[in-house]
């Protein structure tokens, strides 16, 4: 991966800092994408101490402007963007008949509508080069579904359908986009979650254990390779047997 710019979102914890660390190792320059700055800070830190190249740019992927402004900003300071991924998410959960339109509305726009338009601004770049790689992280949730969370589990799904129409777009070009689709990691997403509801979460784990943040990040680290150039379209499970 040397010379390749990548683009991580949500890049200041999670599976975003774990993508961002996997990439940096594998030789790419990378971006490092998020609202707060401070956290990134430490990211970038973390890479630079491995005699990587981080650069650290503000990004609230509700926003149109701060999208805008972030690419424009990394693509002069990298040249280009060859690498994107679509990492970073929230969750606003609550079953479906109390649901607030602000919480449908938030879980859309940051997940699936930034999503979208972050790949917007990377596909001329692209296109020009003839070579890209877009990993969009969707959820176990995306292909399941999941009581509590039809704005979530929307979001992702729509993220697979995104995958795939971008995959049949961009194909000609050399520009090829997957999809991740993690089951239970362990972050700060999933540690607010009860020791009840993770045990029960663990009986369905065919292998028996959470995934960790370096699990989805080999994933995608492989999806941005020279190596997985011939695969296009597809939705990577890192789940641990929880669907198939
Ligand atoms: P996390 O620990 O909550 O981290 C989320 C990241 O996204 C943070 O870096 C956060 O930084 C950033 N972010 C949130 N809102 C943003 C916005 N509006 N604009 C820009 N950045 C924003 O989440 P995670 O567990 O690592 O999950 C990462 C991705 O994997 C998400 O898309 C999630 O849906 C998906 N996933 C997670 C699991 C799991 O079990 N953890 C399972 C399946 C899928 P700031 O707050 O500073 O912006």
């Amino acid at each position: 991966m040397q010379n390749r710019v990548a683009f991580v979102t949500g890049a200041s914890r999670g599976i975003g800092k774990a993508c961002a660390l996997a990439l940096a190792g594998a030789g790419a320059r990378v971006a490092l994408a998020a609202r707060q700055r401070d956290k990134l800070e430490e990211v970038a830190a973390e890479i630079r101490s491995k005699s990587g190249e981080a650069y650290v740019v503000e990004l609230d992927l509700a926003s149109d402007d701060s999208i805008k402004n972030a690419f424009t900003t990394t693509a002069k300071e990298f040249g280009r963007i060859d690498i994107l991924v679509n990492n970073a998410g929230i969750t606003r959960d609550g079953l479906a008949l109390r649901m607030k339109k602000d919480d449908w509305n938030a879980v859309i726009e940051t997940n699936l509508t930034g999503s979208f338009r972050a790949i917007q601004q990377v596909l001329q770049g692209m296109m020009r080069e003839r070579w890209g790689r877009i990993i969009n992280i969707s959820s176990v949730v995306g292909e399941a579904g999941n009581a509590g969370q039809a704005n979530y589990a929307a979001a992702k799904a729509g993220l697979i359908g995104l995958t795939k129409s971008m995959a049949q777009e961009m194909a000609s070009r050399q520009i090829t986009v997957n999809a991740v689709a993690p089951g239970f990691i362990e972050t700060d997403m999933t540690n607010s979650l009860g020791a009840e509801v993770k045990e029960k979460v663990l009986q369905s784990i065919p292998l028996r254990r959470l995934g960790t943040a370096e699990d989805v990040a080999a994933a995608v680290r492989f999806l941005a390779s020279e190596e997985a150039g011939f695969i296009t379209g597809h939705v990577l499970a890192v789940n641990g047997g929880m669907y198939m």
